[in-house]
């Protein structure tokens, strides 16, 4: 399908199945060299990002250990400001390599304010894997270790992704219509 309707909103085929499967196992390769050996410890951001970490973790052939927490910065498509913490990190991250896995990165505000939490604990690296990342959206700077697509600022759904709680059981990303 080139075109969806979610809500009141039309949205366009942006990023194919077949290019983000692609670009997930080149995540999952990078991660397989870096980490071998580390035992890190994936923590993904929810909700936006469970079908992305269960996809890059599903490639992984390292010993690796995933761990799920919820933030949200996000409320229909403008970002209401406030992050939340709904669901806690139970592991303990001293000396752990620590690799956190985002849906998206686009103000940088949520990691902005969720870093300093695990650093707190004093792991022993803190990396960051987002799938897609709005370069021209950042208000808070962040170095995306790695990343998946650099896209426009526009808002996308799918793959995860929702708008206003729909949107998320696509295997492709789709872009709002003009
Ligand atoms: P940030 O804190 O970097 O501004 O925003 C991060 C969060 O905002 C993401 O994890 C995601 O939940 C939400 N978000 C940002 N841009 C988009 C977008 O284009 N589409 C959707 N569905 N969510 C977005």
């Amino acid at each position: 399908m080139t075109r969806i309707r979610i809500h009141d909103k039309i949205f366009t085929l942006y990023i194919s199945k077949e290019d983000i499967q692609q670009k997930v196992g080149e995540l999952a390769n990078a991660l397989n060299r870096d980490y071998e050996h580390k035992n890190p410890i994936f923590i993904a951001v929810l909700n936006g990002a469970f079908i992305f970490a269960a996809d890059l973790f599903k490639s992984l052939i390292i010993d690796a250990e995933i761990s799920f927490i919820k933030l949200a910065s996000y409320k229909g498509m403008k970002s209401s400001g406030q992050v939340i913490t709904a669901i806690g990190l139970d592991i303990e991250l001293y000396d752990r390599h620590v690799v956190i896995l985002e849906d998206i990165v686009d103000t940088g505000k949520t990691l902005n304010e969720f870093l300093p939490q695990l650093m707190h604990q004093q792991p022993a690296s803190l990396k960051i894997v987002a799938l897609l990342h709005k370069p021209a959206a950042t208000v808070y700077p962040l170095k995306v270790d790695y990343k998946g697509f650099e896209i426009p600022d526009k808002f996308v759904v799918g793959y995860g992704l929702d708008y206003n709680g729909l949107g998320r059981n696509t295997a492709s990303i789709y872009q709002l219509s003009e």
